[in-house]
């Protein structure tokens, strides 16, 4: 009998058996997939770590997260700094002055200001209706006709007039000549990947792979006293009150006998008629060098389609509407009557959660879990 089964070897799941072990905890961590890390995962090919579910750059303002990420893992000084391509012109992200002198030739901030200024009375909207009213509300025309509508429409996959105007509250736009993305404290990649962080984390505790708990639910949960699951809550009580909405991504990678294909570890396509948002090349987030330090000769590249998710597809991003936050409601009061079982977690709390926010999450709830005990 363990104290603990946590379902998941994601981020959540690892934080939790990391912390229960630490305090004396028996831990059994089980995941369906073939491999821990959940959609941290990253793998090596050809000398360079390529993240499987989707680009993962780590950042954080949270120095409790930051000393404890480090802990397991040394991180490398990548910082975020990715480029628009709108049919083959090339923007600085995020729009910032290196963006606006691109744009119109300005050169001071000032100049920059009055431009957004100029284009934001000319269009003329005092109140918002939609996606595309409200963007040119916040930035102008011609930043939202390059760098926002493609971009936004292939990621909702809806015309930007038919979007409602909530989904951007803010554009961030900066006056100064930085094209760092994230306003982050602290930033990097693990050295090495992150499937080898979440391996450290787990150094020492029992994990089992390719075991889907729902499967086995009988006889899995009787080896411990609680379950940790961190696995889609609507699943879990087997869908009895209706799918929660994901939206999904398509990922095509491919290994490219070159050392260099973009220079640049993300280029966003900001027009409508590339049909992939991003491309990722993997190897910049380790500044296209092999662990000994040597240069590459290969390169990899993943082109990132936005699409619908279908139930039984791999589910990506909570969809955060009405809709799904009253079904989420529902399950939650379910949840609460499952005393043997913590639901945590991207999936388990249907939240859109930073890799720092799911570690502070679980960081949390252990310490909960383990006070009371
Ligand atoms: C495309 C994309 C890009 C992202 N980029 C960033 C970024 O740049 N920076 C950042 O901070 N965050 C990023 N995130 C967020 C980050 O991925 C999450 O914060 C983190 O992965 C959440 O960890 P988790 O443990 O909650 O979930 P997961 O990593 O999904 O782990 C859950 C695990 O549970 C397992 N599981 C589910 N059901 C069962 C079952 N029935 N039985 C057994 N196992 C089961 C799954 O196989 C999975 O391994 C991104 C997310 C996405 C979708």
């Amino acid at each position: 009998m363990y104290d603990y089964l946590i379902v998941g070897a994601g981020l959540y799941g690892a934080v939790f058996a990391r912390q229960a072990k630490e305090r004396g905890k028996t831990v059994l961590v089980i995941d369906k997939r073939p491999h821990i890390a959940g959609n941290v995962y990253t793998e090596e090919v050809e000398g360079i770590q390529v993240h499987q579910y989707g680009a993962h750059i780590f950042h954080t303002n949270n120095r409790q997260v930051w000393e404890y990420v480090n802990r397991f893992a040394e991180f490398n000084r990548f910082t975020n700094s990715p480029v628009a391509n709108y049919h083959g012109e090339l923007y600085s992200l995020p729009f910032n002055m290196y963006t606006f002198n691109k744009m119109w030739g300005v050169v001071t901030p000032q100049e920059a200001a009055e431009k957004i200024e100029e284009q934001k009375k000319a269009a003329g909207i005092t109140e918002p209706e939609n996606l595309e009213e409200q963007a040119i509300s916040l930035v102008g025309t011609d930043i939202y006709e390059k760098l926002v509508k493609g971009y936004t429409e292939k990621q909702w996959g809806r015309p930007c007039t038919e979007l409602p105007a909530f989904i951007i509250k803010r554009l961030p736009v900066r006056f100064t000549f930085d094209n760092n993305y994230f306003n982050a404290l602290y930033q990097g990649i693990p050295v090495g990947g992150y499937t080898g962080m979440v391996q450290r984390m787990l150094d020492g505790i029992e994990v089992r792979l390719g075991v889907d708990y729902l499967e086995q639910k009988e006889e899995l949960e009787w080896l411990a006293r609680k379950v940790v699951y961190t696995g889609p809550i609507d699943a879990y009580f087997g869908y009895r009150l209706g799918y929660l909405e994901y939206r999904s991504v398509r990922f095509e990678t491919e290994v490219l006998d070159t050392p260099n294909f973009q220079g640049n570890a993300a280029v966003n396509y900001t027009d409508r008629e590339t049909p992939w948002t991003r491309i990722i090349e993997h190897k910049w987030f380790e500044f296209g060098r092999a662990a000994d330090g040597s240069e590459l000769p290969k390169t990899v590249i993943s082109r990132e389609y936005s699409s619908e998710w279908k139930p039984g597809g791999e589910p990506y991003y909570p969809v955060n509407d009405e809709k799904n936050g009253k079904l989420y409601a529902e399950y939650e009061k379910l949840a609460a009557q499952e005393d043997k079982v913590i639901f945590g977690g991207r999936l388990g709390e249907y939240k859109y959660y930073d890799m720092d926010a799911v570690i502070a999450s679980a960081l949390a709830r252990v310490e909960e879990e383990l006070s009371v005990k």
